[in-house]
Formats: C-alpha cells, structure tokens, sequence
C-alpha cells in the first residue's frame, strides 16, 4: 500500500498550486484505482515525486478514510451509471496536509470514453481554494459584525431573531429578547467628546460579551442600543440575566466618562410571533425603563402582563 508523503513537494518556492491532475485508471473487476501520470502542480499539491506516484492510490485528500469514502463514491458512481451517463463527481473538502496546514480542496473525477481493455480512464483534477474561502469567510464576517465594537450587526442580528423566532415556534421553548440603551449617552458625548464615547460603547459592548452564555446573541442595533437574544430562557430568567448585566454596567469602571448606566427592555416570544411585533415589544418595554427613571429593568408590571398575555 501507497505511503502518504511526509515532505514538501518539489521546488514549492511558496507559490499556491494551480489545477493539480492525475491520469487515473480503475479496473472493472478489482475496482482498484491507480495513478497512471500527474502534473508539477499535483506533485506540489500532494508532495511526491511524479515517479513515486505512478501506480499509487491517488489523494483527493490527505486524510486516508475521507479519501478511501471519495473513491468509493467514484465505485458507486460508476456502477450506477451506464458509463456513457458518468458525468463525473466532485466536490470540495478540508484536507489536512502533510505540513499541517488545513487546505479547502476543490475536486473533480470525469472519465475519458469507456471501458478499454477492463479497464476505465479517468482525470482528477483538483484546485486549492483556501484563498478564495478565507477571503468569502473574511467577506461574511465584514459584513455582519459592527466594526466598533465587534458585536454583530443589525442585519444579521435580524436574520438569527428570524430564524429563532421560528425555531421557538417549531420546538415551543422559551425564547426572550432584551433590548438596552445606554442612559444619558449624548451628555458623555458632549461633555468628553465623540472618541469617549466610542470608548465606553466598546468596554460596555465587553462586558456583555463577558456576562452571556455561548447559545446567546448579543449585537449592537445601532448608535447605543445593544440587542441580546437569549434562547432556551423563559422571561423571569431573561429579566434577571438583564439585572445582573444593568448591575455589571453600573458598577463597572469607565474611568475617563465616569459611571454609566443603561435601561433594559425585555420581552418573552409569544407562540407564531413576527419581528415586527417582537421588536415593538421589547422597544415599547425600554420605553418603560426610561420613562421610570431609568437605570431598570422594564418594570414589574410589564413583564407580569406580558407573562399572562
Ligand atoms: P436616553 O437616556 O434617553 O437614552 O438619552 P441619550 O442621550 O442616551 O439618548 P439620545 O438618543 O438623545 O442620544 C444618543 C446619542 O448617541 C446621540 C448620538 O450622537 C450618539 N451616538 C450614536 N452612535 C454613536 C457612536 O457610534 N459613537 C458615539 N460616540 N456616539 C454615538
Ligand atoms: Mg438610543
Ligand atoms: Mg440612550
């Protein structure tokens, strides 16, 4: 049996492999497939020789059990099909490589005609798309968090209270919503100045990050309103959850602005409830906080006739 290699492949000189094909046979009765050639670009994919190679299992990944399921697929395929409908498999997968990098491997098998002497031919050909991967990933995560503060976003704050909202409807659990706005924020702004401000929207947006559990959502809505999305977690729990972290705020130190407060709107999910309605709840319910003189949680009386609605 074919060893993998453990060293680099000829001459890298660091440059990222283009399109790396291996010439494949596999022999009808034995279902053994081998390398019949490979190209540079496969050799500095996978490391090898292209001598070493010839003849041996080929890698579609490095890992042995995933590339053995590949070419089990390649059987069923094949077998399946009438030879003239193969059009091919493929796909794209994780592979970790002989240097311990992880790659994102880009992979197709077609064949070339039909059986010739019981035996098929087929091409693999293989593209190393960790670049274009890592720059879509890095895409997604500029577009959905908050610069400032690194929080999410209200957009993708919105598509997971979507898909919660929905969720809590399929399954029936508990699911709350609590919204905070920081007190007086535009006195901190006016009296130290913009750069403050900014400043005690990233410690505060820490210490919500610090004082919430894994399963919870936590994102800026905009200006100085902060979202937490907290499922598996009835009202009284949430209203809780939301004194502790207003009790965190007022007593944590923001030493240039001085203490800071926020009030707290929250809100239980009610059964095939929209975001529209949701979000008017719980905005309605901060409205409360402030009108009661702020630094609360929305009143008592509130979250007793949200719970009997
Ligand atoms: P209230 O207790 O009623 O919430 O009073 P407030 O002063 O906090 O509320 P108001 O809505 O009057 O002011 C919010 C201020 O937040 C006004 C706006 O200039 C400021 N703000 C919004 N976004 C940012 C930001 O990214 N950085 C800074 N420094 N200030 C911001
Ligand atoms: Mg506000
Ligand atoms: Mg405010």
């Amino acid at each position: 049996m074919y060893q993998h290699y453990a060293r680099p492949g000829p001459e890298d000189g660091g440059k990222p492999p283009g399109h790396a094909v291996a010439i494949l046979s596999m022999a009808r009765d034995s279902r053994r497939v081998q390398v019949l050639d490979v190209n540079t670009d496969y050799q500095r994919l996978w490391g090898g020789a292209r001598e070493e190679w010839l003849g041996a299992t080929p890698n579609v990944v490095e890992q042995e059990a995933a590339n053995q399921q590949i070419l089990a697929r390649l059987d069923d395929a094949l077998k399946t099909n009438a030879e003239h409908d193969f059009e091919g498999i493929g796909g794209r997968e994780v592979s970790r490589q002989h240097d311990g990098s992880r790659r994102h491997i880009e992979w197709r098998i077609t064949a070339m005609g039909g059986y010739q002497h019981d035996a098929i031919t087929l091409v693999l050909t293989q593209r190393d798309v960790t670049e274009q991967v890592e720059n879509e990933a890095q895409l997604k995560r500029l577009a959905t968090t908050d610069m400032l503060t690194g929080l999410v976003n209200r957009s993708q704050f919105d598509t997971s209270l979507k898909s919660e909202l929905s969720r809590q409807d399929r399954y029936a659990r508990p699911l709350s919503l609590i919204m905070l706005d920081i007190d007086y924020f535009k006195d901190i702004n006016d009296g130290y100045g913009h750069d403050v401000g900014d400043q005690v929207l990233v410690e505060l947006a820490n210490l919500l990050k610090g004082n919430l559990r894994q399963a919870d959502y936590c994102a800026r809505w905009g200006g100085e309103e902060f979202m937490l999305l907290t499922p598996e977690t009835p009202l009284e729990n949430a209203v809780h959850l939301a004194d502790k972290i207003r009790r965190v705020i007022n007593t944590a130190s923001f030493p240039v602005s001085g203490p800071v407060t926020a009030s707290f709107g929250v809100v239980e999910a009610q059964p095939q409830e929209s975001v529209k309605s949701i979000m008017k709840r719980v905005d309605h319910a901060l409205y409360l906080a402030k009108d009661k003189g702020r630094d609360q949680v929305s009143p008592i009386e509130l979250v007793k006739s949200a719970r009997l609605a």
